[in-house]
C-alpha cells in the first residue's frame, strides 16, 4: 500500500470515521505510543473538540493555554501549541474552543488547507504525525484528509456500523480529485473485535471484497482493559503493557513501519 514515487517528510495519518465510539482516538493515542516505543519521533493532534485525545494522555483540556484551534486560526504557530506527553509522543491539544473555530473557519477561502499549511514548519521535527478526527465529515475532518498523506479508518465488525463507511470513501475520493491528490487509503482497522462471535468473523472476511481497500491485521480485540486506560492518562501500551489489546496495536503499529520502510 505504500506509495512507489519518491516521498520526504513524516507520514501523516488522518484516523477517520464519522461514525462516534469505534476507537478512533483509542487507535491514535496506541499507535502513537507503539511507534514512539520504537524509536519514532511522534506528534499527535486532537481535531475533536471534544478533547478524548488530550484528556486521555493526562492534560485537562480546560487548563490548555495554546490548543489546536489558535493554530487552525493562525493566532499561534503550531510549535508553540506543542505539548509533551507521558507516553512520548508530542501532542497538540484540542479544547471545546475548537467548536467555534469550526465555524469560523467556514466562511474562509482555502479553509480546507489551513492545517495543512499550519504543520508545514514542524513535519520535520517528526516522523509520524497522527490526527485524530471528530465524528463528522465537517471542515475539521476534510482539513485532516488535506494535510495526510493517508487515511486510516477504525471501525467495528458489526454490519449496521457500516452505512457510513462508504460515504467516507467517497469524501476520500473526493479529496483526492480536488484538494489532496497524494492521499492514499493505508487501510480499515477493525476495532472491538470479538471473535468468539460467527457474525463479527463473517463481517471482517467480507471487508477486503465489499471496500476494495487494504484491511490492518490483527484486529484489536474487545477488551475492558481499554476502557480503564484514559483514566490514568495513559494509553493502552502504558496502562496495561502485556494485554491483548497493547499487543495488536504494537503488531499493527509494525507492520506500518515495515511497509513504511
Ligand atoms: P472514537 O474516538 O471513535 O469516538 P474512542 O476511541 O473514544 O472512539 O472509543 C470509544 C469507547 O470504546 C471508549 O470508551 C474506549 O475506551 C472504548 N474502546 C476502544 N477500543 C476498545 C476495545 N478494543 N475494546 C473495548 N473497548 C474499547
Ligand atoms: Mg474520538
Amino acid at each position: 500500500t505504500s506509495s512507489s514515487t519518491p516521498r520526504s517528510g513524516p507520514r501523516v495519518v488522518a484516523v477517520a470515521n464519522q461514525k462516534g465510539g469505534v476507537a478512533k482516538t483509542t487507535t491514535v493515542a496506541a499507535l502513537g505510543a507503539a511507534f514512539a516505543e520504537a524509536g519514532r519521533r511522534v506528534l499527535l493532534v486532537d481535531l475533536d473538540a471534544q478533547a478524548c485525545l488530550t484528556f486521555s494522555l493526562g492534560i485537562d483540556p480546560d487548563s490548555v493555554e495554546v490548543a489546536v484551534d489558535a493554530v487552525l486560526l493562525g493566532t499561534v504557530d503550531a510549535a508553540d501549541a506543542v505539548q509533551g506527553t507521558d507516553d512520548g509522543m508530542d501532542l497538540i491539544p484540542s479544547t471545546i474552543e475548537l467548536a467555534g473555530a469550526d465555524a469560523q473557519l467556514m466562511g474562509r477561502p482555502g479553509r480546507e488547507f489551513v492545517l495543512r499549511t499550519a504543520l508545514e514548519p514542524v513535519l520535520d521535527g517528526y516522523d509520524v504525525i497522527l490526527i485524530d478526527c471528530s465524528p463528522s465529515l465537517g471542515v475539521l475532518t476534510l482539513n485532516a484528509l488535506t494535510a495526510a498523506s493517508e487515511v486510516l479508518i477504525p471501525l467495528q465488525c458489526e454490519m449496521l456500523s457500516h452505512r457510513g463507511v462508504g460515504q467516507l470513501l467517497d469524501t476520500v475520493a473526493d479529496v483526492q480529485r480536488i484538494l489532496n491528490p497524494r492521499l492514499s487509503v493505508l487501510g480499515m482497522l477493525p476495532t472491538m473485535f470479538d471473535g468468539r462471535t460467527t457474525h463479527q468473523r463473517a463481517v471482517l472476511a467480507d471487508l477486503p471484497e465489499r471496500y476494495g481497500v487494504p484491511v490492518l491485521a490483527p484486529p484489536i480485540p474487545k477488551s475492558v482493559r481499554f476502557a480503564e486506560a484514559p483514566a490514568v492518562g495513559r494509553s493502552i501500551l502504558a496502562s496495561a503493557r502485556g494485554s491483548k489489546g497493547a499487543a495488536a496495536y504494537r503488531e499493527v503499529a509494525a507492520t506500518l513501519l515495515d511497509g513504511w520502510a
